[in-house]
């Protein structure tokens, strides 16, 4: 067992809950890329804004224009070994549950059982005027059957399944609407800029209430809606550990950081707890 394998072990079975804090790093494995670089420098252009979304059609063109071409790579995107070792930490009951910054639901698919999706789904779509819910599937079928979409293998794809690409694409776009009203219809996720719904943050503070120490997997902490519950942790005298690659804005609040292939490192800590939750059951 690796020095740093037997640190984490040591520091996890030192508390009995802890409360998993998960950010774009967890998922880029999956092939969804992130956002912003080890040193938290902006990759891409900069992600369309929610009051833009909101007040401006041509800005609604250019989302969904892009997220046609994103989406089928964010739906077929599979679980990997971090989701997994979630899912076992979960199982081996040490861990009170997720609270994920990500939209891609990988955590669901990969079996974890208590969840909160921060910056909610990206997989339904909802009716601004009258809240009618729609499948992103559904929505992209509409799409593909009323644009002629490119070919995608040579673009860049983003987190929100976003993608960069010509504007004359652009510009002919036809854009989906509610199929109950017509309204204008947005995806179930808290663009930038947007608020964070209270009760999901109230859910929050209650899963970290419940629970003895945060892990942070996988995240930067480059925006605050994670960066808070952090702060809170720590307020709350509970261990903060780190687990990813580069710079995060809670390097100096943190108990423990592992920034050396930290997932292989979570996975076989989960491994290694599971197993000895289940030897009993054996001898
Ligand atoms: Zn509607």
């Amino acid at each position: 067992m690796s020095e740093s394998v037997d640190s984490l072990l040591t520091i996890l079975e030192s508390r009995r809950t802890w409360v998993a804090l998960t950010g774009a790093g967890v998922s880029s494995a999956s092939g969804i890329p992130t956002y912003r670089d080890h040193k938290g420098t902006w990759l891409g252009s900069q992600p369309i804004q929610h009051d833009e979304f909101i007040s401006d059609s041509s800005k609604r063109q250019r989302y969904w224009s892009r997220s046609a071409l994103g989406w089928p790579r964010v739906s077929a995107a599979q679980p990997n070994e971090s989701h997994a070792a979630l899912v076992k930490l979960e199982q081996a009951g040490i861990l009170e549950g997720v609270i994920t910054q990500n939209v891609d639901r990988l955590h669901q698919r990969a079996g974890s059982q208590r969840v909160i999706d921060l910056h909610g789904r990206l997989d339904r779509v909802r009716c601004l005027d009258c809240s009618y819910v729609t499948s992103r599937g559904a929505i992209q079928n509409w799409i593909k059957s009323h644009n002629a979409l490119p070919d995608t293998s040579s673009l860049t794809l983003r987190p929100d399944g976003d993608a960069d690409l010509p504007t004359h694409y652009v510009s002919d776009f036809r854009v989906p609407h509610c199929r109950a009203c017509g309204g204008v219809v947005m995806p179930e996720v808290v663009f930038f800029g947007g608020t964070v719904p209270g009760p999901v943050v109230d859910e929050c503070y209650q899963m970290i209430d419940a629970a003895e120490g945060m892990l942070v997997v996988g995240s930067s902490l480059s925006v605050y809606s994670g960066l808070r519950f952090c702060r809170y942790a720590v307020d709350q005298g509970k261990p903060l550990i780190i687990l990813n690659q580069g710079q995060t804005r809670a390097d100096d609040l943190c108990t423990h950081k592992f920034s050396s292939s930290p997932f292989t490192l979570m996975a076989q800590c989960a491994d290694y707890l599971l197993f000895n939750k289940q030897e009993p059951l054996h001898g």
